[in-house]
């Protein structure tokens, strides 16, 4: 512990500024910061300056899709302008990250929808600060008979998934949920394919 503060008093202030920012990155620990700091301010500039236009043209060109919600360079996204994916069925999710998670289990054809969060009055998320108002947008315009919602099996998941049954409820609509059968209390991103296809072909309907 003292080493690493001791350290860091001795690292020149842009190398310290340096950790600071990385250290906000998620996965990226104190540790983990200054080594990636310090191989940053000793490798060529070219490959420096490499690194840093990446993430500045990705920052640029990636937005939200108008319709889905899935991060993408034009909108509609991909999937969204899909004509072979099956419009019929828009699997629900919380991130955008969590069509990925999805997408390589192979296992859904669909369309999706990302929500943006979960509702949890706690951390002041309520129904209107995620994206509900788009979904029920969406079912009028398009072919829509099936929402599988597709949200992390925790308390919060659970009351989400319940308001959304309760809210999206129509004629003519099915409302399932997956089955579970995911890690509790994680996010999809931690599923592996094999649960994740199963969770999405053992899917209930909700009432
Ligand atoms: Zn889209």
């Amino acid at each position: 512990m003292a080493r690493t503060s001791t350290k860091m008093a001795l690292l020149p202030e842009s190398i310290v500024s340096l950790v600071a920012a990385l250290a906000k990155l998620p996965g990226v620990g104190p540790r983990s910061a200054e080594r990636i700091a310090l191989h940053i301010v000793q490798s060529e500039n070219g490959s420096v300056k490499q690194l840093a236009d990446a993430i500045l043209v990705a920052r640029e060109r990636i937005k939200f899709c108008d319709v889905c919600g899935a991060l993408t360079e034009k909108s509609p996204c991909p999937i969204c302008g899909d004509s072979r994916r099956d419009a019929s069925l828009v699997c629900v999710v919380e991130r955008a990250v969590d069509i990925l998670s999805i997408e390589k289990s192979n296992a859904f054809r669909g369309k999706f929808h990302v929500l943006g969060g979960r509702i949890s009055p706690l951390d002041g998320v309520e129904p209107e600060d995620l994206r509900i108002a788009e979904l029920e947008k969406r079912l009028p315009l398009e072919p829509i008979k099936e929402i599988v919602i597709a949200l992390a099996t925790d308390v919060e998941g659970d009351a989400t998934s319940a308001y959304l049954a309760k809210r999206l409820a129509r004629n003519g609509l099915k409302i399932s949920r997956i089955a579970y059968g995911l890690p509790a209390g994680s996010g999809l991103e931690f599923a592996d394919e094999l649960t994740l296809s199963r969770a999405l072909e053992g899917r209930g309907e909700m009432h």
